[in-house]
């Protein structure tokens, strides 16, 4: 009875601890969405900062063209030399500008292009990130739900074992439970199996006999031999004993 109260115990353990890990799983996934959306957002940002720069650039260069433009009809217009030396020095000037500037705004442009790439790239990334953790969110609640059946059906089929094992041996059962994790192991050919220490002869003959509850002398754990069961199936003629 003890050895069934402590395989449900464990199965509880058990189920318990992958259903508090579910949470967490779903926790670092949404914390990738929110860190991958928070790139996406910078890089769309820095998108519309640039497009602005390369517009004020366009404007820039829109009016030195005028510029250009007008100086170059003024010099077909001219009356003396200097005037017209002047005139040559400004569209020089302006033409060394446009060139600068037609330079800028193509390294712009590339820029916005890198950008635009970046962006679907990473939208696509998000896209899937967020499938993948609604997929696992739904997952998740299914898992769970079968989880909390599970291990409430093993709390009430463990409390119906509970009763039957006397009161102060549950007792000890517990407070070895507490300290240990397993309260309760076989003895197996003289070796408890709960530390790997051979436990003293003559303890082992009581453990054979099978009339008294013992504890290990080393690690303190219920311990019984691991044929009792063979032999007691065997006596009840329900199965032939284990090797
Ligand atoms: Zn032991």
């Amino acid at each position: 009875m003890l050895e069934e109260l402590q395989q449900h115990d464990a199965k509880v353990l058990e189920l318990e601890v992958e259903a508090k890990a579910i949470p967490a799983r779903l926790a670092q996934l949404s914390e990738d969405v929110a860190r991958v959306s928070a790139v996406l957002e910078r890089e769309k940002v820095q998108l519309t900062e640039t497009e602005r720069y390369r517009s004020e650039q366009d404007t820039q260069l829109k009016h030195e063209e005028q510029q250009l433009a007008k100086a170059k009809q003024k010099a077909t217009q001219v009356k003396n030399q200097k005037e017209f030396m002047s005139l040559q020095r400004e569209i020089e000037t302006t033409r060394r500008l446009i060139g600068e500037r037609e330079e800028e705004v193509l390294k712009l442009s590339e820029a916005v292009e890198a950008f635009r790439a970046k962006i679907v790239s990473h939208e696509a990334d998000v896209a899937k990130l967020r499938e993948g953790f609604e997929a696992e969110r739904t997952a998740a609640d299914v898992r769970l739900a079968a989880l909390s059946a599970a291990i409430a059906e093993h709390r009430k089929a463990r409390d119906l074992v509970a009763v039957k094992v006397r009161a102060d041996v549950r007792r000890k059962y517990d407070a070895i439970k507490l300290k240990k994790g397993r309260a309760v192991v076989a003895v197996k050919g003289g070796v408890c199996q709960g530390c790997n220490m051979r436990i003293p002869p003559q303890l082992y003959n009581t453990l054979q006999r099978g009339n008294s509850l013992e504890l290990c002398p080393t690690c303190a754990r219920m311990i019984y031999w691991d044929r009792i069961m063979d032999e007691q199936k065997l006596e009840a003629g329900e199965a032939k004993p284990a090797e």
